[in-house]
């Protein structure tokens, strides 16, 4: 018997499908079905948007969906099944080691046995007998080493391809499958690291939020793919205009986050005002139909690490920069150091 929540939630699933025309097959109701029952964000925001513009939920965007969807529950399924690969070859280890260990006991009791046995008078065929069977046990021991020796070669090259698998997992848990630089997740781990080292040897650290301006004006002309573009297009050149040890994150939707090293904030300004221009730069044309789509410009903050600040309040005011720089028109950058940081009177309701 399902649950009350669970058929409240199909219900809501199919009145949604049906409203959306969206053809009534398994792969479209799962979707959905995540989408009413808050699982999967991604894929929600995407749902969530297409519905209040209310715009056609075609074949293709279905598809992408679907492609969406399906690369994080791999990365799911794919985690499960290492782990439990890791496990049992280190059962299997364990119960080799543990074999081998019996095997070495056995042989050390035929030999201290032996051992007694010598000291009292023997006569040439006891001595004989003797010598045959610590022959025989040394063999045994060698063979048994040796089968130890081939399986544990065997198991060690399973547990490296593993943690190459793992390592492959581990860089596609930490990557934005839109645009292939770092997530969210990747982003606060760097983010935490950044500020310890740059405590730990007192050196400068900048960081800028960057939005794009007027976005959501952009998909719903243009569509939410083309839209999933210009996301691509902002990445690259953010991630063009920054050094190795930089990090460029998608920090969530249509926004991104760049922690630059070593900066203080005017310095992290400049590259920060190269990157809006390098942006504004580009013409976009609609591959498929020669649309001449204009241009897209963002808006960045820019906060340097103050002595003792904690990542959220860094992120905080990198944040309160982006939100004047909105207001002081878009298109522009605004470090924590411009005046026009402390002179736009905003609530920051
Ligand atoms: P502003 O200049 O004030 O930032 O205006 P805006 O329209 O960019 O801001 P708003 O927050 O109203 O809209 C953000 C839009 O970003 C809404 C959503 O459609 C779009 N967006 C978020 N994530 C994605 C995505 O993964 N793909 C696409 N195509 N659009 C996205
Ligand atoms: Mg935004
Ligand atoms: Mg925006």
């Amino acid at each position: 018997m399902r649950s009350e929540r669970e058929q409240a939630l199909a219900k809501t699933t199919l009145a949604l499908m049906a409203e959306c025309d969206v053809p009534p097959v398994p792969e479209n109701y799962e979707l959905f079905y995540a989408y009413a029952a808050g699982e999967n964000p991604s894929v929600a925001r995407v749902i969530g948007d297409m519905l209040v513009t209310r715009r056609p939920f075609t074949p293709a965007i279905l598809q992408e969906l679907r492609d969406r969807s399906s690369s994080r529950e791999r990365a799911e399924r794919a985690m499960g099944a290492i782990g439990a690969n890791v496990t049992t070859q280190i059962d299997e280890v364990i119960a080799k080691l543990e074999a081998a260990s019996k095997g070495a006991e056995d042989y050390g009791h035929t030999l201290s046995a032996a051992r007694g046995e010598l000291g009292g008078a023997h006569s040439p065929d006891e001595l004989r007998k003797l010598v045959s069977n610590m022959i025989s046990a040394t063999k045994e021991m060698e063979t048994k080493t040796h089968t130890l020796e081939r399986e544990l070669h065997a198991s060690s090259q399973q547990v490296t391809d593993l943690k190459t698998q793992l390592e492959s997992v581990r860089k596609e848990s930490l990557t934005d499958p839109l645009t292939g630089i770092a997530n969210r997740k990747a982003f606060d781990n760097e983010l935490n690291a950044a500020i310890n080292e740059a405590r730990t040897n007192t050196q400068k650290l900048s960081l800028f939020m960057c939005d794009i301006d007027k976005f959501k004006l952009f998909n719903d002309t243009w569509g939410h793919q083309t839209g999933d573009q210009v996301l691509r297009l902002v990445a690259n050149c953010l991630s063009e205009n920054v050094k190795g040890r930089d990090t460029v994150a998608r920090f969530g939707g249509e926004e991104f986050a760049v922690i630059v090293r070593h900066a203080s904030v005017a310095s992290a300004v400049v590259v920060a005002e190269q990157i809006r221009a390098h942006v504004q730069s580009k013409k976009l044309v609609k591959k498929s139909t020669g649309d001449v789509l204009g241009s897209v410009t963002i808006s960045i903050g820019v906060a340097e690490l103050t002595p003792g600040e904690v990542a959220a309040s860094l992120i905080q005011r990198a944040d309160a920069c982006l939100y004047r720089a909105k207001h002081a028109g878009r298109n522009c950058v605004i470090g924590d150091n411009d005046p026009r940081f402390s002179e736009l009177d905003i609530d920051a309701a």
